[in-house]
């Protein structure tokens, strides 16, 4: 959830591999892998300990449909831009990996992929949440400035997410649809 700016300098300096897609909600998203080399596995876990290694970058769409009960009023609706919206996950490696070594680091990436669904997923719920609240815009406002007091109610449930699950780390004690294994990165 880090601006835009931060995002496309961390992008620049990786090398992007193709970008692949993850399904969340029936709605199709893009998945950019970077690589991340580093001497070895405890290199690996001290450098990624305590840090959200990958990124939910979310979009929304903002618009409004006519209000039934009223021709001068409009309904905010809000959508998650699914063309804009994607999650960037490392897949991390070093020298002479261990078949071991491969598991954990893939496990790593499998459990990132899970808690980065998780922020994909609470994006279009809590824009269904703020849609169904059937906010009125009059005619002749921009329904962009509308959404600006449930901005924050949006950025809310994504803080909420992971300060339950620290950021993934504790990935068990997420609701039960973005439960998964906690995120760790085991060196034998
Ligand atoms: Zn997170």
């Amino acid at each position: 959830m880090n601006a835009v700016a931060i995002m496309l300098a961390t992008l620049l300096a990786f090398d992007a591999a193709p970008t692949q897609s993850v399904v969340v909600s029936g709605m199709t998203f893009g998945l950019v892998v970077h690589q991340r080399s580093f001497k070895d596995c405890d290199d690996a876990a001290a450098q990624l300990s305590g840090k959200e290694i990958a990124v939910a970058h979310v979009f929304y769409h903002y618009g409004a449909v006519p209000d039934p009960s009223d021709p001068d009023l409009r309904l905010l609706v809000v959508a998650v831009d699914t063309e804009k919206s994607y999650v960037e996950i490392p897949r991390i490696s070093w020298p002479y990996m261990s078949s071991a070594e491969i598991q954990a680091a893939d496990r790593l990436y499998d459990d990132l992929v899970i808690h980065e669904r998780g922020h994909l997923a609470i994006a279009v719920e809590s824009a269904a949440e703020v849609t169904a609240l059937k906010h009125t815009v009059p005619a002749n406002v921009d329904p962009r400035a509308a959404l600006t007091p449930f901005a924050a109610l949006l950025d809310a449930r994504q803080r909420e997410y992971d300060a339950l699950t620290a950021h993934g780390v504790r990935q068990s004690r997420a609701p039960a649809n973005l439960r998964g294994d906690d995120i760790r990165l085991d060196c034998k």
